[in-house]
């Protein structure tokens, strides 16, 4: 390459075209390396602003960078917003009708970006394609899915290293949001990346606000959350029962559009669903883990999980979908003990060699559950950072909950369960504990055991939080009666060896996050109001037109002139020519 741009021309087209005034985390390094023909992985997380960093040098370099992308659906988002930043933006999928003047731009060199599927990278017919103009750059987007470690493998994702192969000057830029450590080492020999080209920005989101919570009340605890946040919302089910009873639910309790999102709706309804979240920006969707890849939907104010989610890992995936815009988000799992129970009992049904591993994922999230310490260090920690100790932005960090010793009650409570057989529930235990008498304790004769009674009043308030701790750590399992019996570490409990500690929450109610946006404010209620205006005439969700922060901005700022609009976070050249006249009319108005 002659003079390859520099990382100050970036930052001056960074202005330009997207109007942001700085680059994030480690998107200029990336950026620079991408402008100096190096290839790189670049693992950031979700929201970290991966497609800038292929999209900016694309509009500076000679020639088209071609993307390489799983979805279709997300192909399409990404040429809406780039678009939208006056980026030529071209895809060949099977449901384009331009193929015809999207190749003949790619020919003579007038687009930026060719989206394609990675199936298309085996043909000979793109190859050619390719090859009969100048590629820029290959960016290949979810590049875990080349590796049989990550997550998502895909095999077509296999044939993209020797397709780059032929174009051996081209430099390659793979991204992931996930990836662990085995996993990149993968796509690194596999999309032939030298090992010194790995980027790794942390894993933390700061915006996105971590609270977990005994679930007692889903629909009193969820409506809680959706009155803080009249933004964009996903709530995580297990069955798709729920996903339906839930959404009616929250529903009629706050009269705002709840929708269901499932694998057993029919296709139509599925996909009118996910249509009406994306252009929403006040809608709930209530889904089953099926929903959310390929969604990059930026405005997305809270994700709540109404039970205990597979893994950590997927819990982080899930949460992820907040926030993306880095506006502040929440995150709220409602847990109870019998999705412990439910899990463990599952753990045995498990071919054995899986056993441990998927044990030690429940563990895993039992520890997050019931640490009395910050939840995003717990988070961190799994990803293998060393994150400071308080966050200041979790449920724990903002309101210390009380951590009891609560061993001899423990020890009290699994002698009562021993004795009484490992058949009864918590009800019955409880009795037996505190001296209670009914009908079921004399006849069992359950009056006469040593553990009749040693329970006092003060100390039985802790049996409650107690049996759940213990069924999240697996000491204590239920079986389909509610009948607890002892597991795990119950023994060593009970001999003295292991001690138990519980985790009480904050009395009275904790603090949700409040959204940042002044809803009720005239003037940014008009910005909205023409955005979504404006986004319907062009037919796109209305976070490409503008995004919120940018909205808060103009409101507080109130730029009088098409150049002070200009100077306005995420008002780049084009979108100033589009929309600027319409924008400042409202303020002025104002
Ligand atoms: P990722 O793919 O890493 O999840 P995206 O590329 O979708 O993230 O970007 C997330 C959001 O952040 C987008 O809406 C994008 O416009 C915005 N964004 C990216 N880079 C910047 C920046 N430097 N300044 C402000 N906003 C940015
Ligand atoms: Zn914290």
């Amino acid at each position: 390459m002659d003079n390859p741009p520099t990382i100050e021309r970036a930052r001056e087209q960074l202005q330009a075209l997207f109007g942001f005034r700085e680059f994030r985390g480690r998107q200029a390094e990336v950026v620079g390396r991408v402008l100096a023909g190096q290839s790189t992985l670049a693992v950031m997380p979700t929201g970290a602003g991966k497609s800038l960093t292929y999209q900016l040098p694309a509009t500076m370099l000679d020639g088209t960078c071609v993307v390489i992308s799983p979805l279709i659906a997300l192909m399409h988002d990404q040429l809406r917003a780039a678009r939208a930043n006056g980026i030529r933006a071209g895809t060949l999928t099977s449901q384009d009708a331009d193929w015809r003047e999207t190749i003949d731009a790619y020919r003579t060199g007038a687009l930026d970006l060719l989206y394609v599927a990675p199936e298309r990278a085996s043909q000979p017919g793109f190859r050619d394609l390719l090859a009969s103009a100048r590629v820029a750059l290959f960016a290949v987007d979810e590049a875990h899915c080349v590796s049989e470690w990550g997550h998502d493998f895909r095999p077509d994702y296999r044939q993209l290293g020797p397709l780059m192969d032929l174009f051996t000057e081209v430099p390659r830029l793979a991204l992931t949001a996930t990836a662990d450590a085995r996993t990149r080492a993968d796509i690194l020999a596999q999309l032939g990346i030298a090992a010194d080209g790995l980027v790794v920005a942390g894993f933390d989101r700061p915006n996105i606000r971590y609270a977990l919570r005994h679930r007692d009340n889903p629909v009193r605890q969820i409506t809680a959350l959706m009155a803080a946040h009249p933004g964009p919302g996903i709530v995580y089910v297990p069955t798709r029962k729920k996903a339906e009873d839930l959404a009616d639910k929250l529903a009629m309790a706050t009269r705002r559009r709840v929708l269901p999102y499932h694998a057993g709706l029919e296709p139509e309804v599925r996909s009118a669903n996910q249509a009406a979240f994306v252009a929403s920006e006040d809608m709930v969707m209530v889904a089953t883990v099926a929903f959310g890849m390929g969604i990059d939907k930026p405005d997305v104010r809270f994700v709540a999980h109404a039970g205990i989610p597979k893994s950590i890992e997927a819990y982080y995936q899930e949460t992820g979908r907040a926030g993306r815009d880095g506006d502040p988000s929440e995150a709220l799992l409602l847990w109870g003990a019998g999705d412990f129970a439910m899990a463990r009992q599952r753990l045995a049904e498990l071919p054995p060699e899986r056993q441990a591993g998927e044990r030690a994922r429940l563990d895993a999230l039992a520890m997050l559950v019931e640490t009395p310490g910050c939840r995003r260090a717990v988070l961190l920690r799994h990803f293998g950072e060393d994150p400071p100790e308080s966050c200041g932005n979790c449920d724990n960090c903002l309101e210390a909950p009380g951590v009891t010793d609560a061993t001899e009650t423990a020890r009290k409570l699994l002698s009562a369960v021993y004795r009484t057989g490992q058949s009864y529930g918590l009800g019955h235990l409880q009795k037996v504990l505190t001296g209670a008498s009914d009908e079921r304790i004399i006849q069992r004769g359950h009056d006469r055991l040593s553990v009749y009674g040693i329970v006092g009043a003060d100390e039985a308030r802790l049996l409650q939080p107690l049996v759940r701790a213990l069924q999240a750590r697996g000491s204590l399992v239920a079986n389909e009666h509610g009948g607890l019996a002892l597991a795990g570490d119950a023994r060593a409990i009970l001999k003295g060896e292991r001690s138990v500690e519980i985790v009480l929450p904050p009395k009275g109610k904790r603090k949700t996050a409040k959204e940042g946006n002044p809803v009720g404010d005239p003037l940014f209620d008009a910005l909205r109001e023409l955005r979504r205006q404006l986004a319907l005439e062009a037919q796109v969700p209305p976070y490409v037109i503008f995004h919120d922060a940018t909205l808060r901005e103009m409101a507080r700022a109130r730029p009088s002139s098409l150049d002070e609009l200009g100077e306005i976070g995420g008002v780049g050249a084009r979108k100033l020519d589009a929309y600027g006249e319409y924008f400042l009319d409202v303020i002025l108005r104002h």
